[in-house]
């Protein structure tokens, strides 16, 4: 099934740039695609694209029509006045759920990112690598049908990286791999594009524009 739809999708700014031209990109139920391309090719502006947060000024974009997105984005942008548990069940107190399956779900949501135990720890007492998961989980913890993650672990050291990399796979295998989670990962590491998708999209920018695609995972196969 197509969650999005893009075709023939440009966006110019008022300020006159062309960030995005002639996008054509469908995003399938279950894959995990990588964005990858250097700094300004448009990376962020296609991602708000998708998520519906800005609209295009050419084509159009279609979208499935019951989808929960969730967003994590370099900065995690934790509330300094909650701990972590509080985090991560602010979507459910925002969407009205009853307190006890808020908690609930939020300290399962920490758990399946190695948080258990972190429930009643203060961001500010939290690494980096930590503050992250915490985003992490706030972001999964509505079950998303899709999961937008924008340049998410730039910030953190490569050891870091690497650690949330493999956890973040097994986060979305967890979610029933094909049959659950989508995620698409803006990036300008080639490695990170490679290691964690099964289908790249690599851009250019002046203007942004998809230049080529790769699948990392052949359907039904191993890389
Ligand atoms: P990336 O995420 O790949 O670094 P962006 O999507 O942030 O790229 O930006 C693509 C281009 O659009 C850049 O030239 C950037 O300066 C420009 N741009 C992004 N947002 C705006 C905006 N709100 N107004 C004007 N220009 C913008
Ligand atoms: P940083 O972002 O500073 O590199 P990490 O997130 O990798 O930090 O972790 C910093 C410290 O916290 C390490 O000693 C790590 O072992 C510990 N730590 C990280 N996550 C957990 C966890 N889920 N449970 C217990 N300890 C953890």
């Amino acid at each position: 099934m197509t969650l999005v739809a893009l075709e023939g999708v440009g966006k110019r700014f008022a300020s006159g740039t062309q960030a995005l031209a002639g996008v054509e990109l469908r995003i399938e139920a279950g894959e995990f695609l990588a964005i990858l391309g250097p700094s300004g090719c448009g990376k962020s502006t296609l991602l708000r694209l998708i998520a519906g947060l800005a609209a295009p000024t050419e084509g159009v974009i279609r979208r499935a029509a019951s989808r929960q997105v969730g967003f994590v984005f370099q900065d995690p942008t934790l509330l300094p006045w909650a701990d972590a548990l509080g985090n991560v069940r602010l979507p459910l107190r925002l969407a009205g759920v009853d307190r006890a399956e808020q908690e609930a779900r939020a300290a399962a949501a920490m758990a399946a990112v190695g948080l258990a135990g972190f429930e009643r720890a203060w961001p500010r007492e939290l690494s980096g690598g930590m503050r992250m998961r915490v985003s992490i989980a706030r972001a999964m913890v509505t079950r998303p049908s899709l999961l937008l993650m924008d340049e998410p672990f730039a910030a953190l050291d490569e050891l870091t990286r690497h650690r949330l990399n493999d956890d973040l796979l097994g986060l979305w295998a967890g979610s029933g791999g094909a049959d659950g989670t989508t995620v698409v990962f803006v990036t300008h590491s080639v490695f990170e594009s490679v290691y964690l998708a099964s289908r790249v999209i690599l851009m250019a920018a002046r203007p942004g524009r998809v230049v080529a695609e790769m699948p990392v995972v052949l359907p039904g196969g191993v890389p």
